[in-house]
């Protein structure tokens, strides 16, 4: 196992996301630990993160381990929790981690304070760890393009909904269904 220097993921991090915050830290957090465990910077799809919000600590994610919402190997989960697992496609291990309760933000801390203290902890002792049995998602897929029936946008053909024998992307679709209502 190597170590990461969390400085320079921070500041990776911070340039992706615009400013530091607690929410970013959590990200770079768990980026170190998959990084120092067995897993690359995802150039295509060889990871896969399904995050369980979509607060700031998911650009830290996606700057620094290259599972983003572009690729299609960014699953988003709208749980309202700050729970992240980590699918390599390659080893076909999964690594869930949990917010602990007793991490949930000391308000005692100045912002400033919480990050530094975050940046400095232990993932262990911030989140539950574990290895975890996963089904992973379908590899993104290409699908060729159909041009709308009523604005002529080139739209994914598995996007486009029939209606009076016509084709519609879906905001069409939704017009003209509302009309004939
Ligand atoms: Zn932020
Ligand atoms: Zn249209």
């Amino acid at each position: 196992m190597y170590i990461l220097d969390s400085k320079s993921l921070m500041e990776k991090a911070v340039a992706f996301h615009g400013h530091a915050c607690p929410g970013v830290t959590l990200g770079v957090l768990v980026s170190k630990y998959i990084l120092e465990h067995g897993n690359d910077f995802s150039v295509d799809e060889e990871l896969v993160a399904v995050v369980e919000n979509d607060n700031c600590s998911v650009d830290g994610i996606q700057a620094l381990l290259g599972t983003t919402f572009g690729k299609g190997n960014l699953v988003f989960l709208d749980y309202g929790k700050n729970n992240y697992t980590f699918y390599n496609r390659t080893n076909e291990k999964a690594i869930k981690f949990s917010l602990k309760a007793s991490s949930f933000g000391d308000r005692s801390l100045s912002r400033e304070e919480r990050i530094e203290k975050l940046l400095n902890s232990n993932p262990e002792d911030i989140f539950e760890i574990e290895i975890i049995e996963f089904n992973p998602p379908k590899m993104a897929e290409i699908h060729e393009s159909i041009l709308c029936d009523n604005c002529g946008d080139p739209t994914m053909s598995t996007k486009i909904r029939e209606f009076n024998n016509k084709k519609f992307c879906i905001p069409c679709y939704k017009k003209v269904t509302r009309n004939d209502n």
